[in-house]
């Protein structure tokens, strides 16, 4: 069984015997009835205890029921009030309501109205709770959209309210920041594809590609995106982007969070180097020319492509070290790895295999040229470095080895060849480039 609290009820009523009786009556309704018989002991009654409602007679000793009203009403703690007024007294019960009451009851002389009175103090507490129940809904309310408003203006993510056209329709200071506008004026001049290069880096264009995404957010509620964006002056910058389809004052309308991803991209691409690059000589260190090499391996044999492979090494690079120190010697490889490079095109896989040992991939090349690049490479890496005010040579030697086209074959495998063709151009008297045979298999490289 559920403990209903009963309505607490404060009845002024001057005539005992009627008090009485509206006890009783009250009480059989279920409330709670206290009785004062004067609007004065009313009052302090009313200030010691809480009522939810005070049903007052007009003609009482000391203070009339209209003047408890209105010094309710002056204190400004109104409680739901009923007055209950004589038949003819109509006047009484319409001042009541303009002080603030909040219904009347008209006294008959049967007592009929007794048996209304539970049905008035009901509404009036319905009433009264529909009252507390907006006003608690208009705060709410309020809250809320003071708290949208602070985080609208303090975010560092740039909000903007767009139309499902994409035509810019509200910005928060970080959104007007973002693109170079001046003013809110200017910036609600803007659509997405203002502030968008012609392309993105994908190649597709942008508008067409806009259009989707707008289509997306309108059909499935949101989308999450990365984008490149532009300012006004056209400085471009890398974004990530969500879409939410909100609706604003009645219309249906896209909000936008986009958020600057510059400093991220840069710490990826620092990240991407240190993993991926020797950070002496700043090829591919070995980890990556394998990953990278397995791929191109594969590519080469499903498409029927020849690829070669050249390794080498610096010939006596000890005495280099030994002679003019090993600062030297690091300033050595750095620039024979400069001038190697120069000389490579942007789909070569050069690598630092270790130590001052090299291997470069060589994507749809045939032995001969293959042969061909290493002996430009010699040639171009045996002209005098400069290094630390001394003038030396440093020559290398190479190994060439080519994966022929309907050749099937391990990227150990061919770096096997091309190590036992360095190893023949090393005992040729170094300086030189020797290119894998079949009789070198037989040679004993350990
Ligand atoms: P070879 O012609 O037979 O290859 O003779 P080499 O002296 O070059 O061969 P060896 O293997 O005896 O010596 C290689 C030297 O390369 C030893 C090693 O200290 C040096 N070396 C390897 N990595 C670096 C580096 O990063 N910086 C410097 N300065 N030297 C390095
Ligand atoms: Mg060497
Ligand atoms: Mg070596």
């Amino acid at each position: 069984m559920t403990n209903v609290t009963p309505v607490k009820i404060l009845y002024l009523e001057d005539d005992i015997g009627l008090a009485r009786l509206l006890v009783k009556h009250m009480e059989r309704s279920g409330f709670s009835v206290d009785i004062a018989n004067n609007g004065k002991t009313g009052l302090s009654m009313f200030e010691q205890s809480d009522y939810d409602v005070i049903v007052t007679d007009q003609q009482m000793p000391e203070m009339s029921g209209l003047e408890v009203i209105q010094h309710l009403s002056k204190t400004g703690i109104m409680p739901p009030v009923i007055m209950v007024t004589g038949a003819g007294n109509e006047q009484i019960a319409v001042d009541a309501m303009k002080l603030g009451a909040s219904d009347y009851i008209i006294k008959d002389v049967d007592g009929i109205y007794l048996n209304l009175l539970p049905t008035v103090i009901r509404q009036v507490i319905h009433q009264q709770q529909l009252i507390r129940e907006r006003k608690q809904a208009l705060e709410d309310l309020q809250e809320s959209e003071e708290r949208y408003h602070t985080l609208f203006n303090s975010s560092h993510d740039a909000i903007l309210i767009i139309s499902l056209e994409g035509n810019f329709l509200d910005g928060n200071p970080a959104a007007i920041n973002l693109f170079g506008c001046k003013n809110e004026t200017d910036f609600c001049k803007l659509t997405l594809e203002h502030v968008s290069p012609d392309y993105q880096p994908e190649g597709y264009l942008s508008y067409v590609r806009l259009q989707e995404l707008l289509g997306i957010a309108l059909t499935e509620g949101s989308c999450f995106y990365e984008w490149t964006h532009k300012t006004i002056v056209g400085e471009s910058f890398p974004a990530i982007v969500s879409l939410n389809l909100t609706n604003l004052r009645g219309q249906k309308v896209i909000q936008a969070n986009i958020r600057d991803i510059t400093k991220q991209k840069l710490t990826e691409q620092v990240l991407h180097k240190q993993a991926t690059e020797d950070p002496l000589t700043e090829c591919f260190n070995r980890r990556h020319f394998f990953s990278l090499a397995v791929k191109e391996l594969a590519r080469s044999e499903s498409e029927n492509l020849n690829m070669s492979i050249i390794m080498f090494d610096f010939d006596f690079f000890k005495v280099i070290n030994d002679t003019y120190g090993h600062g030297v010697g690091d300033i050595v490889l750095v620039e024979q790895s400069r001038r190697i490079r120069n000389t490579l095109r942007p789909s070569d896989i050069f690598a630092r295999y270790g130590g001052e040992e090299f291997v470069i991939l060589l994507p749809q090349t045939s032995l001969e040229n293959a042969k061909f690049t290493a002996e430009r490479i010699r040639k171009n890496v045996s002209e005098p470095i400069t290094a630390k005010d001394i003038e030396l040579t440093s020559t290398i030697s190479f190994g060439v080895t080519c994966k022929e086209i309907d050749e099937s074959i391990s990227i150990d495998r061919l770096l096997d060849r091309a190590d036992k063709a360095l190893y023949k151009a090393k005992n040729n008297g170094r300086n030189s480039v020797y290119a894998w045979q079949p009789l070198l298999d037989q040679i004993q490289t350990n």
